[in-house]
């Protein structure tokens, strides 16, 4: 019998790695509702409804808050095509892998990609970046990421957004680690474009994307001088499709289901309570510490701008990093993450992202990694 038209069904795991992590399974079920028509006014309301959601997690009044059908990436883009047009300068914060991704989208939009570099494990550094704006008054934006999934570093993006205000600059944020893991308030901290994903502390699948934009990203959108290059991206347009419920035109046909689980995944948070779920991250970040101390391992990033979400594991010397996450796998159903760029094989990333962010996968995760390094 031919194994490709076999039914599909995967062994469970624990996701502990960099995400996607594990699904909630209120979400899980929402996923599997009948399908009904993207244009259908039930599915309609739920577009409104998700937007209040999103506008909640987000802390922010933006009308153009929204899921992007597609995952952190397109979100990204979605960011940079819209406002970056040929010739624009942007300021670029890189300490990690995805401040690069920022710069290889800068440069694709035909922009000039300033870069603050700082090493991978440390924050980018404010004053690198008040210089870069002082020198460079003509920077359109200013892009970092809030929580660098490849080193485990929680960026200031309050006093970074404050920063580019003062030289009136715009701010694009990745949110793809932070929302729902660490505070982050769009509207206080003044950010004009946010990109995020829905497969880590939210507890929903992969594959969706939410983004919100400020007034002023939205006049400078549609100031532009060139049409945005993307069809698919052009928020002009998606706007038409997740505007006001009367007026809402077809542009594409959103992943209905997955609407569904992002929707349910909101409820989730909303029931939680954003603030509580900031803490149980942090608390149960300190347990995690706590036991991996126990077992002797140390953590990459200093106290001060650690992520609770994502935890960077400095690898002991002799220790061989593949068997180790090759055994998890296969004889504990454990996943955690390799090393990423400049830290592949230095370090392991164990992550605690919402519904894996629990006091039973800490220690199942304790437990496993203790005996397979003795
Ligand atoms: N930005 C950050 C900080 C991420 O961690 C990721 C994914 O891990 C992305 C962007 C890209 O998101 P996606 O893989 O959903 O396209």
């Amino acid at each position: 019998m031919n194994q490709a038209f076999q039914p599909f069904t995967p062994q469970a795991r624990t996701l502990m790695g960099p995400g996607p992590s594990d699904v909630h399974p209120r979400v899980l079920k929402a996923l599997g509702q009948t399908t009904i028509g993207h244009l259908d006014p039930q599915f309609v309301q739920l577009m409104d409804h998700v937007k209040t959601g999103l506008q909640y997690a987000l802390k922010t009044q933006n009308p153009l808050t929204m899921a992007i059908s597609a995952p952190g990436s397109a979100g990204m883009e979605a960011c940079f095509v819209n406002l970056i047009e040929p010739g624009d300068k942007v300021i670029v914060c890189q300490n990690g892998v995805f401040g690069g991704r920022m710069r290889e989208n800068v440069l694709r939009c035909g922009g000039q990609a300033i870069m603050i570099e700082d090493p991978w494990g440390q924050p980018t550094d404010i004053q690198k970046v008040a210089d870069a704006l002082q020198q460079h008054p003509d920077a359109k934006a200013l892009a970092f990421v809030h929580a660098e999934t490849s080193t485990g570093v929680r960026n200031d993006a309050k006093a970074l957004c404050a920063l580019a205000k003062q030289f009136d600059c715009l701010t694009i944020v990745d949110a793809v680690t932070s929302l729902g893991g660490i505070e982050l308030a769009v509207d206080d901290w003044q950010i004009d474009a946010l990109y995020s994903g829905t497969q880590k502390c939210l507890s929903c699948v992969p594959g969706l994307s939410p983004v919100t934009f400020s007034q002023a990203a939205i006049d400078t959108i549609k100031q532009r001088k060139h049409p945005v290059q993307s069809w698919f991206l052009d928020m002009d347009l998606v706007m038409g499709y997740w505007g006001e419920g009367a007026k809402r035109a077809y542009h594409h046909t959103a992943p209905v289901n997955s609407i569904y689980a992002l929707h349910e995944s909101l409820c989730i948070l909303h029931e939680e309570g954003l603030e509580n779920a900031w803490q149980r991250h942090q608390t149960l970040h300190n347990a995690l510490k706590q036991g991996l101390e126990g077992l002797g391992l140390s953590l990459l990033v200093d106290e001060q701008y650690r992520l609770p979400q994502l935890n960077s594991v400095v690898i002991p010397d002799g220790v061989d990093d593949a068997l180790v996450r090759s055994r998890l796998l296969n004889e504990f159903n454990l996943e955690i993450g390799a090393g990423l760029g400049a830290l592949a094989g230095k370090i392991w990333r164990i992550g605690l992202m919402g519904y894996a962010c629990r006091q039973d996968n800490i220690d199942y995760c304790l437990d496993a990694l203790g005996k397979v390094l003795n």
